[in-house]
């Protein structure tokens, strides 16, 4: 079924203005799909977007999801949006709760009422600082319901669970993605996360701010592996989450030493002080997305620095030093 006479499919991105979602919104174009991105740019913003302010088969809408909402028939729902670092979701604690239970409602709805497929957005932060690993999609976890990191976790635990009740339920066609550390263009220059902190300083020359002792580990995955992964699951007939990250692992002291590798900088390392409940180590078990999808990432960590560099620079060059 499609959403028009002509044949045409229609997809509704959720989030489709921030890092992952206007990434997908390129994908989905590239698929035949016509696209409207709706957002209500709180960490999303316009700039992700401005490529495709003259595609006719792409359209933006200002919206808050956390209200119901409606753009006309669609035959897809991929709702991404949430703020994902741990920075902005900090900062915007509330907010991210309301997305993840009122907002997912609401595009549980919108899939609902038009019979769409639907593909949500979920983390690896569902494994909390896992004592399971590599993680799982079968691991439960093992996550601080109540400390800083909660407002996001929980959001997304109960993103999933509210997924799982449509789908049972309501019979709604329901995909759950669980995203490990992601990296590349049009991330926000400040928006906290390791990758774009550590390029930032390198390249101004500044110390990298290793937190803790960097014996922790992250595995990150380059954003075009990922969104491939997106487009493979959003196609497949799974109903229970699956995980779409690099197995590759590093500390983040190597990831670091990467950076300052790629960058060419001088930079020096800093030390500073560990975030509460920050993870010691994460690492995808890709084996259901191999079997089931076929899907593994093509690119590894000094390639996709590599390929970040150029917008890595722009975005500096165009941020003001006071805001760092
Ligand atoms: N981190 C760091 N320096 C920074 C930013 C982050 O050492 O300037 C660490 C952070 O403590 C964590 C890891 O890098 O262990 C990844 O942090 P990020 O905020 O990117 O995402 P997370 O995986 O924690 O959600």
């Amino acid at each position: 079924m499609t959403s028009s006479s002509t044949n045409v499919r229609r997809a509704l991105v959720t989030g489709g203005a921030g890092f992952l979602g206007s990434h997908l919104c390129d994908a989905l174009l590239g698929e035949g799909y016509n696209v409207v991105a709706v957002d209500n740019l709180l960490t999303g913003r316009l700039s992700n977007l401005a490529h495709l302010r003259n595609d006719s088969r792409f359209e933006f809408r200002e919206i808050d999801i956390n209200h119901a909402f409606d753009c006309g028939p669609v035959d897809y729902v991929f709702h991404f949006a949430c703020p994902a670092s741990p920075v902005d979701y900090t900062i915007h604690g509330v907010e991210t709760l309301q997305v993840g239970s009122l907002g997912t409602f609401h595009a549980l709805d919108v899939a609902r009422k038009y019979g769409a497929k639907y593909l949500v957005s979920s983390t690896s932060e569902c494994y909390g600082d896992p004592l399971e690993h590599p993680q799982k999609e079968t691991y439960w976890g093992h996550v601080n319901p109540i400390g800083p990191r909660s407002v996001y976790d929980e959001a997304k635990r109960f993103t999933e669970a509210a997924t799982m009740a449509y789908h049972r339920y309501y019979k709604v066609d329901t995909r759950i993605v669980r995203i490990f550390n992601t990296y590349g263009p049009r991330m926000q220059l400040n928006d906290g996360r390791v990758v774009p902190n550590f390029m930032k300083q390198a390249l101004r020359g500044e110390p990298l701010t290793v937190y803790g002792d960097g014996g922790q580990t992250r595995s990150f995955c380059f954003v075009s592996d990922e969104i491939d992964g997106f487009l493979r699951l959003s196609k497949s007939d799974e109903h229970l989450p699956v995980n779409i990250g690099n197995p590759s692992e590093f500390t983040i002291l190597e990831c670091a030493k990467r950076v300052i590798g790629v960058t060419g900088s001088k930079s020096t390392i800093k030390y500073e002080p560990l975030p509460p409940d920050d993870p010691k180590q994460r690492r995808p078990d890709i084996t259901k997305a191999r079997t089931l999808l076929g899907w593994e990432p093509k690119i590894n960590l000094e390639t996709g620095l590599k390929l970040s560099l150029d917008y890595f620079r722009e975005a500096v060059a165009q941020d003001s030093p006071a805001r760092a």
